[in-house]
């Protein structure tokens, strides 16, 4: 049954009204900072759901299911007043008339904060957007979860050894921490799990390729960590093309810039974001997809309006180009808006945003990780790859999820084994771009 009356149906308050769209790591914080503000808080998300992105490549490499890496939003928010969730995608803004826009109806703001993060960036490679596999969203991950099993199903019956070729190979785009951890666990399907499934294959002819445009591996941690990250990833034999760029992509050969090709089913893009941008921000406040703001997150020239998270960039001395597309970014300025809207509303001064780097990591694979502490130390092997396991851990949302992701990850690791190995919903790349199969 189609419902015709559908309205947002958010009572009138005293209160001022703070329209947050997006429940990501930003508008999280954000709605968690503004429990006890004199406001009304309206989230809003196309999805019922905040999504743990740094681990849904292990959803896709069967490694942990969908549930554990994603919190359902209004649980985060029980026992919240004056708080209201809709689940809806947001379309438009009308910054003049203060009102944003959405398909069931239009919902008028006093303060509207975007944190709508950021989305795959294709450079423009239509092919490509529409036949890659990429990692932005839980549906991703399951779509290429049902594409890498679905592949070695099918090379169990093919009888053409290039199409065999195409199954068993796998290209990864892009060598920043996505490309190197999906690299990474696919290394690990190769070597301990998918051999015991299909005894009739012979693994040796799996091939793992990762491309990245610039001359080393993860770009934005130190050198100690690209080098440790390429030293991992030999140990599975990927083979690692430095200096490349991927320029087309017909679903069955990857065309290389240099004229040379590669044969795969499965393309994975992890080559770059670009902000979620919503229709109505003016032009000029806007920079590529992303929304410039000052070291209040305003945004620039509009008095009422805040970006956060992916979706903003504050240029100053210490980040000429903006800060790293990062959790802790998105998670910091949403806890520093919070105290500012808070204070302001109290008739307080406004303070600006100061990163705090906690520096940065990657692993690739079991026993292995990189971490890059911002004192400037570096460190790889068993105890940053301990490191990275217990602060994804506790960085999840809610005690059930941390308790899930922690006994898969113990069971994995004693066992050798990847228990999510499951074709739930196939995966028809023909019919529907990976991208679009939302
Ligand atoms: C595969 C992967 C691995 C990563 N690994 C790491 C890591 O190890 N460490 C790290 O610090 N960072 C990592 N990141 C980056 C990190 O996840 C982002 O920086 C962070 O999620 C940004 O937070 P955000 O709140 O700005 O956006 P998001 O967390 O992306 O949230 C945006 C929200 O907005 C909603 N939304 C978008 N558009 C609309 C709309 N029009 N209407 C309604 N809702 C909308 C979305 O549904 C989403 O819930 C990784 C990212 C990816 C993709």
């Amino acid at each position: 049954m189609e419902l015709k009356n559908l309205s947002l149906q958010i009572p009138e308050s005293n209160l001022p009204r703070v329209v947050i769209v997006g429940g990501g790591f930003a508008g999280l914080e954000l709605a968690k900072g503004l429990k006890h503000a004199s406001v009304q808080v309206v989230m809003l998300d196309r999805n019922n759901y905040h999504t743990f992105q740094p681990l849904l490549y292990q959803v896709a490499t069967s490694g942990l299911e969908p549930d554990s890496i994603a919190g359902p939003l209004r649980k985060v928010f029980d026992g919240f007043k004056d708080f209201y969730f809709r689940m809806v995608k947001v379309d438009r803004i009308d910054h003049l008339s203060s009102t944003i826009e959405t398909p069931i109806g239009n919902l008028s703001y006093d303060y509207l904060v975007l944190a709508c993060g950021s989305k795959a960036n294709f450079f423009g490679l239509e092919h490509i957007r529409r036949k890659s596999f990429p990692l932005k969203q839980v549906v991703h991950a399951l779509n290429l979860r049902s594409q890498i099993l679905q592949n070695f199903e099918k090379a169990v019956l093919t009888r053409d050894k290039s199409e065999k070729d195409a199954l068993m190979n796998f290209v990864v785009v892009g060598g920043g921490p996505t490309g190197v951890e999906v690299a990474g666990a696919l290394g690990e399907l190769k070597n301990h799990v998918l051999p015991n499934d299909f005894p009739d294959l012979d693994f040796n002819d799996m091939e793992i390729h990762l491309i990245e445009g610039t001359s080393r591996l993860l770009g934005d941690m130190s050198s100690f960590a690209g080098a440790k990250a390429k030293k991992y990833l030999q140990k599975f034999n990927t083979n690692i093309i430095l200096n490349r760029l991927v320029k087309n992509y017909d679903g069955q050969l990857v065309y290389l810039d240099n004229g040379d090709t590669i044969t795969t089913q499965t393309l994975i893009w992890a080559a770059g974001v670009q902000g979620n941008l919503v229709d109505g921000v003016p032009e000029t406040s806007t920079e590529g997809n992303r929304i410039l703001v000052d070291q209040y997150n305003r945004v620039a020239g509009v008095d009422n309006i805040f970006a956060i998270g992916d979706l903003a960039v504050y240029k100053n001395q210490d980040y000429p180009k903006g800060h790293p597309m990062v959790a802790q970014v998105a998670i910091q300025q949403g806890r520093r808006l919070a105290r500012n809207l808070a204070a302001h509303l109290a008739g307080k001064s406004w303070k600006p945003f100061e990163y705090k780097d906690k520096g940065s990591m990657a692993t690739i694979g079991r026993n292995k990780a990189v971490v890059d502490l911002p004192t400037g130390m570096h460190f790889g092997g068993f105890v940053a790859w301990l490191i990275w396991m217990f602060v994804h851990l506790f960085a999840l949302i809610g005690f059930r999820n941390k308790m899930v992701t922690f006994i898969n990850w113990l069971w994995s690791y004693l066992t050798f084994d990847k228990g999510n190995r499951l074709i739930i919903r196939k995966f028809d790349r023909d019919k529907t771009s990976p991208v679009e199969a939302v």
